[in-house]
């Protein structure tokens, strides 16, 4: 099957002091099997990078700017974040939709950035609650998927589930609503590239914990999590990454 992944994302977590006892405890811990990425802050992408090296532990941005360079105040491009020694950026987080009204067009374009530069993009897709309750899961994620499969080189990007009504609530979908938005994820992506969906690494995320991961990660369409609160204490996330 899919290599698993385990992905922690701090969001606005952190310190030099915090990422120094961090990154050598989680290389302890990581094995080839599984690949444990960490998301820190934009200030610490670079040491963590270099404390990460020869540990087995990858580094990933939780955001990319859209272009490749210009006047953008504030913004990184992802060849940056190549050189600083990332493989991967978070694209798309709900929080970005939330807060800085990230739109599909603009999330695709960024999927579209770190594909050219070499930066595998995790793109975050996920519906509201109210979304879920008017039946209208489908079609929200599937109109995130278009904007996705609309970008050159998508078949190279990884997907993040990531239902709104589970980020940082402790109210993680079941294994199964899990299992099954992630089959639906897959059957659609399917429709365009059945042997690119078949490949495609597909996270879960939201309230992820100690006591659920192992479930959510036996599921065969669940290849791995995304981690936020339960990723910023050692002790919490460890029983996570052993449960892949
Ligand atoms: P929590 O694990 O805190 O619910 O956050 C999930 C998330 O947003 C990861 O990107």
């Amino acid at each position: 099957r899919r290599r698993q992944m385990v992905v922690a994302n701090w969001k606005m977590h952190g310190s030099f002091d915090f990422c120094r006892a961090m990154i050598p405890a989680l290389g302890r811990a990581a094995q080839d099997a599984v690949e444990l990425v960490v998301c820190p802050p934009a200030p610490f992408l670079a040491t963590v990078s270099q404390l990460a090296l020869g540990t087995g532990v990858t580094c990933s941005a939780q955001d990319v700017a859209e272009l490749p360079s210009g006047a953008r105040t504030g913004e990184w491009s992802a060849a940056m974040l190549a050189e600083v020694g990332c493989r991967y950026a978070l694209v798309g987080h709900s929080e970005r939709r939330q807060h800085h009204y990230e739109d599909d067009a603009l999330i695709a374009g960024k999927a579209r950035a770190c594909l050219l530069a070499g930066i595998t993009p995790i793109v975050c897709i996920g519906e509201s609650a109210a979304e879920r309750e008017r039946g209208e899961t489908e079609q929200v994620l599937c109109n995130q998927l278009d904007w996705l499969m609309s970008t050159p080189l998508w078949r190279q990007a990884i997907v993040a589930y990531e239902p709104r009504w589970a980020i940082g609530t402790n109210q993680a979908a079941t294994p199964e609503v899990a299992q099954a938005t992630h089959a639906l994820i897959r059957a659609y992506l399917a429709q365009c590239d059945a042997q690119a969906a078949a490949r495609m690494p597909l996270l879960y995320g939201g309230s992820v914990k100690a006591d659920n991961a192992q479930q959510l990660l036996a599921m065969p369409d669940i290849d791995g999590v995304l981690v936020g609160g339960a990723s910023l204490d050692i002790a919490a996330f460890l029983p996570i990454y052993s449960a892949a």
